[in-house]
């Protein structure tokens, strides 16, 4: 098989959605080199890892040789950048190569970030340098490990070319692999034109991909921003639940099926805190940790908005006031998923396997001292979960230092220990067990990925990097191997810590 036929692409949005794209070309890079191949990627989507090796392969990666069936594009979107509307960005970037259908059946887009200037740049190069792309590849593959819906890196190639940044950068270029790139921006650049025949053709293109279950059915606009709403809900729980900022949640970098996209300034919260921000531009913190719930149901009030032409039935004024009643309706319960499956993640973080009208206002009190405690006395958020683990077993002192004053903790573990003996019959080992499939050993730590980046761009050296992408894998185990990724930096490099 060679590398150019191995690709067997089928291109929908390519066919389905003209006016939503500009037909485009990677640019050819000078010297390509293959930084990083996901190989089991590779197989889920049936490509051989050693064709994509090869230099043939390479070539593809990075923007050199269009594979057969392939039709690069640049997607059309528009988005709120932090709060702010923009009717035109699109993929200034990125370039869709096309889709494939895996091993398992699912449509999977197969698209370039860094491929070089679009029709959509703007004042942009284009370009990527090295270290995001990385950063991508490796964060990506964390919340895979972790089980959260994501985009994730294919390969990282870098180009052999410089890019200019504050300073010159080697430069790559990432394959991404998504379910698709369609976000809230999308439907906002189609519905602020005006374009009822073009919105309806972009809806049902999302409903034929996202709920195929949908399609043709009575109200199905509707329901299509019902299922965004709970997969969103699903994820940013999932988020939170973890610690992760994204750092950026314009609308354009939301998608409709669920999955994190565009690994930019995002990072791990270390101590817990609500106000935690990293990304140096975000300055006024709207996206902090505690507000990217809020903010998520602010998102989707504008794919509401983009929605309404079609939720509406007919222009009369009674329609119109039952379609906004409708929408408004799916927004305001945004909050109520976002709790359920925010629980559904916490119960099993503190052990609990048991819920009701007797148990749930209380552990609720339980989990808002947990965080109290965390926060009042700057306790690492992952760490803290990981060693109430060990406490469900009886070893209650890991937990205890985490505390620079151990006793401050002791009264809560008391009431959380009445609180699982409630639950009669579970062996401590068995529900510590049960803690450490939800409770990470291993995150993304910022230190850890600042320092795979550094040796990979400043060195040359890519065993950091892949030995951190190698524990970033086993999240939940603690072994010999692993446990300097589990440490948190030392305080002094947190604090100052930020990502562009
Ligand atoms: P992001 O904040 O990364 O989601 O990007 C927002 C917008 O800026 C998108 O339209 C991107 O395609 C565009 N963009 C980001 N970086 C570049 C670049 N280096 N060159 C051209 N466009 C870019
Ligand atoms: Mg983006
Ligand atoms: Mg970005």
């Amino acid at each position: 098989m060679s590398a150019s036929t191995a690709f067997r692409f089928d291109n929908t949005y390519a066919r389905d959605l003209e006016g939503l794209y500009a037909l485009w070309q990677p640019e050819a890079v000078p010297s390509p080199s293959l930084l990083y191949l996901n190989a089991p990627m590779a197989m889920e989507l049936g490509l051989d890892p050693q064709v994509l090796e090869s230099p043939e392969g390479v070539a593809i990666l990075a923007g050199n040789a269009v594979p057969g069936g392939a039709q690069p594009l640049a997607q059309a979107y528009a988005g709120h950048q932090f709060g702010h509307f923009s009717r035109q960005l699109g993929d200034g970037r990125a370039l869709l190569l096309g889709e494939l259908i895996d091993q398992a059946g699912r449509r999977r887009d197969v698209a370039f970030k860094g491929s070089g200037r679009t029709p959509f740049s703007r004042g942009g190069d284009g370009k990527a340098a090295v270290g995001p792309m990385l950063r991508e590849a490796l964060l990506g593959e964390a919340m895979r490990a972790l089980g959260i819906p994501t985009t994730q890196a294919l390969a990282v190639v870098a180009t052999g070319e410089p890019v200019r940044r504050e300073r010159p950068l080697p430069g790559a270029v990432l394959t991404r692999i998504a379910a698709s790139h369609l976000r809230v921006g999308t439907f906002e650049f189609v519905s602020s034109r005006g374009d009822g025949q073009t919105l309806q053709r972009l809806a049902d293109y999302a409903i034929a991909r996202h709920d195929p279950d949908l399609i043709d059915g009575p109200d199905r606009y509707l329901t299509l921003l019902q299922r965004v709403a709970a997969r969103q809900a699903e994820l940013i729980a999932r988020w939170m639940n973890v610690g992760f900022i994204h750092g950026v949640m314009n609308t354009d970098n939301m998608t409709i099926s669920g999955e994190t996209i565009d690994y930019g300034p995002c990072a791990f919260m270390e101590a817990y805190d609500p106000e935690a921000v990293f990304s140096s531009i975000d300055e006024g913190g709207r996206y902090a940790y505690g507000n990217q719930p809020a903010i998520a149901r602010w998102n989707l009030a504008r794919l509401a908005e983009s929605l309404l032409p079609l939720i509406v039935a007919d222009p009369s004024e009674a329609a119109v006031q039952a379609g906004v009643a409708q929408a408004t309706e799916v927004i305001d319960s945004f909050p109520a998923l976002y709790e359920a499956a925010l629980w559904r993640g916490q119960r099993a973080k503190l052990g609990l396997t048991t819920q009701g009208a007797d148990t749930d206002a209380a552990d609720a009190a339980l989990l808002q001292d947990w965080y109290h405690l965390l926060q009042q006395h700057t306790v690492d958020f992952t760490l803290a979960w990981r060693r109430l683990a060990d406490a469900a077993e009886g070893q209650t002192e890991p937990l205890r230092r985490l505390f620079a004053e151990p006793q401050a903790v002791d009264a809560w573990l008391a009431r959380w220990q009445q609180r699982c003996a409630q639950e009669g019959g579970v062996a401590g080992t068995v529900r510590a067990a049960a803690m450490r499939q939800v409770n990470p050993w291993v995150i993304a730590r910022n230190h850890r990925v600042e320092e795979a980046l550094t040796a990979a761009t400043e060195q040359g050296d890519l065993d950091p990097f892949d030995r951190l992408m190698d524990a970033l894998q086993r999240p939940f185990d603690e072994t010999p191997e692993n446990t300097a990724y589990g440490e948190p930096a030392p305080a002094a490099v947190t604090a100052c810590y930020r990502t562009f």
